[in-house]
């Protein structure tokens, strides 16, 4: 038997989370998603704008969806999505659906085509469970979700160390530039100390894996909560040398 040559394109199956989508042509839209074994993949789905298109409404921002899809030279295509979680209620109430937003974002600058990144994935499914779930606070899940994600792609904020000379210990002063704590020594003269419980909010925040810790954060930080959470996200956005712009849209109390 002679072997097909020409046309036929190569497909794969993943697991992805949608991040955005935006309009193409007439019927169809163009997918950025982030899926568990290649990084940012941008898809075309064709024909998801028309009544009655078969990808329904599966591939909403936001949608944990597993996926099957033809590799093309610059846009893969996506020929199956079905619904792992839709994460629905993330996308129906403003609060969460803005928090969302910047944790997509912040994903879809930072995730490389190509390039799996499971902890990147990992953290992104977290995020939206967590949001998922109707926290009290949902802008506690953004700061948090910044500052583990930056870690993870190598934007680490020190929070029991010096972040210039690595002392270890807890340390009085915070910078955004240097990138967490510094010692009496590194830290630039006139810097004023912070409250330590600022610093454990943002230890709180940058702690890998602990989500259930942070209702709690949300709920009696006052001050050194808005503090925690305007140190993380003007160390993301300096690190990463971006403003998001979701970010402003999310309520805060
Ligand atoms: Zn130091």
């Amino acid at each position: 038997m002679p072997r097909p040559t020409g046309r036929l394109m190569a497909t794969y199956r993943d697991q992805g989370i949608v991040l955005r989508s935006y309009k193409l042509g007439e019927t169809d839209r163009i997918i950025h998603l982030l899926t568990q074994g290649r990084g940012k993949v941008r898809a075309v789905a064709k024909g998801i704008r028309r009544p009655g298109s078969r990808f329904g409404g599966r591939l909403e921002a936001y949608s944990h969806v597993d996926l099957q899809l033809y590799e093309g030279r610059n846009l893969d295509i996506v020929n199956q999505a079905e619904l792992i979680a839709p994460h629905a209620a993330v996308r129906t109430d403003y609060a969460r659906s803005a928090c969302a937003s910047v944790m997509a974002e912040f994903t879809d600058l930072v995730a490389q085509e190509g390039e799996r990144d499971n902890a990147l994935f990992l953290q992104l499914r977290a995020g939206l469970q967590a949001l998922e779930a109707e926290p009290e606070d949902p802008s506690v899940f953004v700061d948090a979700f910044l500052l583990r994600a930056a870690s993870i792609v190598g934007f680490h904020v020190f929070t029991s160390a010096c972040a210039i000379c690595r002392a270890p210990g807890s340390h009085a002063f915070l910078s955004v530039r240097a990138g967490g704590t510094l010692c009496p020594d590194c830290a630039p003269p006139g810097t004023r100390a912070v409250d330590p419980a600022v610093i454990e909010a943002v230890a709180l925040l940058a702690r890998p894996g602990d989500w259930a810790a942070l209702p709690g954060l949300a709920r009696d930080g006052g001050e050194v909560r808005r503090t925690a959470a305007s140190y993380a996200r003007a160390f993301v956005e300096h690190h990463l040398d971006r403003t998001f712009r979701a970010y402003e849209a999310v309520p805060r109390p």
